[in-house]
C-alpha cells in the first residue's frame, strides 16, 4: 500500500444551465454543459484505522468534517465496492469556496475517489468510478471527467465536447454561500406563480457548443445561459450588481456560475482576466476574486 497519495480536481463553470421539470424522484431534468477552470482542491489520503478527515484553506471552518462530508461518504461508498475496510487519513485542502456554485464538494469527493482507489490498490474501472460518482452527487462524474462535457439527467450523463481554444475567466464570490436547493426551489415558485416562463422546454445546447467548437471568447460570450440566475438573483438581489460590475469592467459576458453566488466573467485573453480581476477585487462587492483558464482537467493524481 502506498504511504501517501495526493490528488486534485477543478472548479467548474456551468456554461449553459436549462432546468426542466421537476421529475418523480425529486431531481430536476437538466440540459448542462460544464466547463473545468483551473481552481483545484487538493486530497492527500494517508494509511489510517478508521476514517478520519480534516479541512484547511477557504471557507474550512463551513465544512464538515464527519460523514457529512462528501470525501467521507465517497471512502465509504469506494471500500464498501471494493469489499475493503475504509481506513484513512483524509485531509482537503481547499481553494474552492464553499457553496459557491463551482461544486467544491464534488471536486473533493472525485479527488477522494482516485486518491483512494490508489491508496488501497483498488483498480475500480473508470466506469465504475463514474457510477460510484454518480452516486455520490449530480456534479461529481463531472469532477472526474473534466473539460467540457454536456450533462443530462441531474447532470451525471455526460459526453465529452471538443473544445478548440482556451478561455480565461474571472470568478467573483459575492458573498456568503447560496443553498443548491434553495435556488431551486425558488425557480420553481417563481414559475409557479408565473413571474418566470414555466418549463415549456430545455433550451438547446447547440448554440454554446457551437461557439466552444468555433473559438472566439466574443462566440462564447453571446451564448452563455443559466435557468437558475434569476432565482438566484431573486433570493440575492446584490447579484445583479456584482455581474453589472463585471460586464463595466470589461468582462465580455458575466453569469451566475451553477446556484450561486458566484459571478463567472468572461475575459478577453489572459491579460484580460488579470485587469478584470484587479478591477473586480476593488469594487467591495467580492469576497473572493480569482482570474482562471480553462478547460484543465478532471480528478489527478499529483506527483
Ligand atoms: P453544488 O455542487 O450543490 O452546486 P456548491 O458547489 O454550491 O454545490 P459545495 O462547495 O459543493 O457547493 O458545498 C455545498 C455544501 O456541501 C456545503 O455547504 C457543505 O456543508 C457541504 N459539503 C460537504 N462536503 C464538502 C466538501 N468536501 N467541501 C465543501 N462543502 C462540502
Amino acid at each position: 500500500m502506498a504511504g501517501e497519495v495526493v490528488a486534485r480536481a477543478p472548479a467548474k463553470v456551468n456554461v449553459h444551465l436549462a432546468v426542466g421539470p421537476l421529475r418523480p424522484d425529486g431531481f430536476h431534468e437538466l440540459r448542462t454543459v460544464y466547463f473545468a477552470v483551473s481552481l483545484f482542491d487538493t486530497v492527500t489520503v494517508r494509511a489510517g484505522e478508521g476514517l478520519a478527515v480534516s479541512v484547511t484553506g477557504v471557507d474550512a471552518d463551513v465544512v464538515p468534517t464527519d460523514r457529512r462530508n462528501l470525501v467521507w461518504r465517497a471512502a465509504v461508498l469506494l471500500a464498501e465496492h471494493a469489499g475493503v475496510r475504509a481506513d484513512a487519513t483524509i485531509a482537503i485542502a481547499k481553494a474552492i469556496p464553499a457553496a459557491a456554485g463551482l461544486a467544491g464538494g464534488s471536486a473533493d469527493a472525485a479527488a477522494a475517489l482516485v486518491a483512494l482507489d490508489a491508496l488501497w490498490g483498488t483498480r475500480v474501472s473508470r466506469t465504475d468510478l463514474h457510477l460510484l460518482a454518480a452516486q455520490l452527487g449530480s456534479d461529481v462524474p463531472f469532477s472526474l471527467l473534466g473539460g467540457v462535457a454536456l450533462g443530462a439527467g441531474r447532470g451525471e450523463q455526460l459526453s465529452p465536447v471538443l473544445a478548440r481554444t482556451r478561455w480565461h475567466w474571472v470568478l467573483g464570490i459575492a458573498g456568503e454561500g447560496l443553498s443548491t436547493p434553495a435556488v431551486y426551489g425558488e425557480l420553481d415558485r417563481l414559475r409557479a406563480t408565473g413571474t418566470l416562463p414555466g418549463d415549456s422546454g430545455l433550451a438547446p445546447t447547440d448554440p454554446v457548443i457551437a461557439a466552444l467548437r468555433s473559438g472566439p471568447p466574443s462566440a462564447l460570450a453571446g451564448a452563455l445561459a443559466n435557468d437558475l440566475q434569476a432565482p438566484a438573483l431573486a433570493l440575492r438581489p446584490e447579484l445583479g450588481r456584482a455581474l453589472r460590475a463585471a460586464t463595466g469592467a470589461g468582462a465580455l459576458a458575466a453569469l451566475v456560475s451553477g446556484s450561486g453566488p458566484t459571478v463567472a466573467a468572461l475575459a478577453e485573453d489572459e491579460q484580460g482576466a488579470i485587469r478584470l480581476a484587479a478591477e473586480l477585487a476593488g469594487v467591495g462587492l467580492f469576497r473572493t476574486v480569482r482570474a482562471v483558464r480553462g478547460p484543465v482537467p478532471g480528478a489527478r493524481l499529483v506527483g
